[in-house]
């Protein structure tokens, strides 16, 4: 249920469009009132001050309707908040459909939305947004809006506009404030016109905020070891997950936390370039017309110390990331495979010699992406009995997340997501392993059991016990490859 004392964290929450414009600009900025949603006809804020009763007497009279006023965690994220909701700046462009496309591609970069999708239905156009992996809708709007909607979007990334028969797929940079916000834009014909998506490509600014290696979810001791090894000035570091799972944001939080312009030359190459990162060369390979491999060589003649392999496919990239990485180079790349054990495998099938893996291979990641309670309805509960059978619990008295969910999270109980970890650090004891080409059940038992190394699902267990994350969002995640 929804408390209405309970604290708000703002940047787990996104203001409903209907709250925001009820207050004007001006008005918000004036009075110091975020407007968060409208719930049983009445207005829910938060204030900078919340004990000014004259502004709030002003509030009700300015919105007609009574306001319930929330507690943020500090009144200066309030003031945070009504800046990045209400920016100074007012578009010129109210009211045309570019000025409506700037407002929701706004919307979608201020809930870090990674898609925008329009859909046209008999009677209404609904506008979509993706936030943390499930689809929200975020508006409904009448059709002919919404078919002005994306022939202005047609026009601004060079799709034919008079063609609605067959898929097109184009790509759209806008400016959003200070933003330059790239997306790639796809378009199918459906039944009642045509529906278009828009997949966001992170910006600098979104992923400084997403990639900090301490944002990423590592508990302290799996972020130790993926930064002891960055330290490391040569060897190969692989990640592995599923689409989705956070690879690339991990890959470009580790370049991040490398990039010493003065000191060190990072050269990516990538298929394509997600993020445009500043201070590192990023090589972008059109597989149709590039080959990847060779492109991958002359880069090697550029001298850079380190280098990002957008992902290994094949035995002669795996090859020269090898070599590469025993010649001096930092190396980071992903690689296919379900888990982090079978990484080493995957290196063995691809042909490449037990020894040079041995010499070439530092650290093994295997990443999930979980999502968190949200915190505004969540509550504990004894675990069920299969949840206790799963994670091997036998605690009596532990208390597990169970989502609920509240207007907050629209009704989804989740709000954000963090990463679980599965490393191995290759040492000496692993090297021998490999040498002696033992099973993977083998390394398994001696690094999860022996070593005690955390899998998936363990890492998995500790942050459900944290209060992170949900026993149906690791169990989601981890049923496939259950260790
Ligand atoms: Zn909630």
């Amino acid at each position: 249920m929804f408390s209405e004392k309970k604290v708000i964290d703002l940047s787990r929450v996104v203001s409903s469009r209907d709250a925001l414009r009820i207050l004007p600009p001006a008005m918000a900025r004036r009075l110091g009132v975020l407007p968060i949603m409208i719930a049983d006809e009445k207005l829910y804020v938060v204030m900078a001050d919340d004990e000014d009763y004259l502004i709030l007497s002003q509030l009700e009279n300015l919105v007609g309707l009574p306001v319930i006023v929330l507690r943020a965690k500090t009144p200066e994220s309030v003031s945070i908040f009504i800046r990045k909701y209400y920016p100074e700046q007012v578009s010129e462009l109210d009211g045309t459909p570019l000025g409506l496309l700037e407002e929701i591609v706004f919307r979608a970069m201020l809930s870090r939305s990674s898609d925008i999708h329009f859909d046209s239905e008999r009677d209404n156009g609904f506008v979509r947004l993706r936030i943390d992996g499930m689809m929200r809708v975020d508006q409904k709007l009448p059709l002919a809006n919404m078919n002005e909607l994306i022939s202005a979007v047609k026009v601004s990334s060079g799709l034919n506009i008079a063609e609605h028969r067959v898929p097109q797929d184009g790509q759209l940079t806008l400016w959003i404030g200070n933003d330059e916000v790239s997306m790639r834009v796809a378009t199918v014909p459906t039944l009642y016109g045509e529906k278009m998506t828009l997949r966001i490509l992170a910006t600098e600014s979104t992923l400084a905020e997403l990639a900090e290696l301490d944002m990423l979810g590592m508990n302290e001791q799996h972020l130790q070891m993926f930064l002891d090894t960055l330290e490391s000035a040569h060897g190969v570091i692989l990640l592995s997950g599923p689409t989705g799972s956070g690879k690339t944001t991990t890959l470009y939080a580790a370049l991040r936390h490398l990039k010493k312009p003065e000191t060190l030359h990072i050269l990516s190459i990538e298929d394509p370039v997600e993020i445009p990162l500043d201070g590192i060369n990023q090589i972008r390979i059109d597989s149709e017309r590039v080959d990847f491999n060779r492109a991958l060589r002359s880069t090697l003649r550029h001298d850079p110390d380190v280098i990002m392999i957008g992902e290994i496919r094949d035995a002669e990239t795996a090859d020269i990331a090898i070599k590469s990485s025993l010649t001096g180079h930092l190396v980071l790349s992903t690689l296919h495979a379900n888990d982090s054990v079978g990484v080493i495998a995957r290196l063995l099938n691809l042909g490449v010699a037990p020894e040079l893996v041995n010499s070439a291979l530092r650290l093994v990641i295997a990443q999930r992406l979980v999502r968190s309670p949200c915190p505004h309805c969540v509550q504990m509960e004894s675990p069920s009995t299969v949840d206790r059978e799963f994670f091997g619990w036998n605690d009596g008295e532990m208390l597990v997340p169970k989502t609920v969910g509240c207007p907050l999270c629209n009704q989804t109980g989740y709000a954000g997501r963090l990463g679980l970890y599965e490393m191995v650090s290759v040492d000496r004891t692993v090297r021998e392993m490999i040498r002696n080409k033992e099973s993977e059940d083998a390394l398994s038992h001696y690094l999860f059991h022996d070593q005690n190394q955390l899998t998936l699902k363990a890492d998995g267990a500790e942050k459900i016990r944290k209060g992170l994350t949900t026993p149906e969002e690791v169990r989601r995640v981890v049923y496939l490859n259950d260790k």
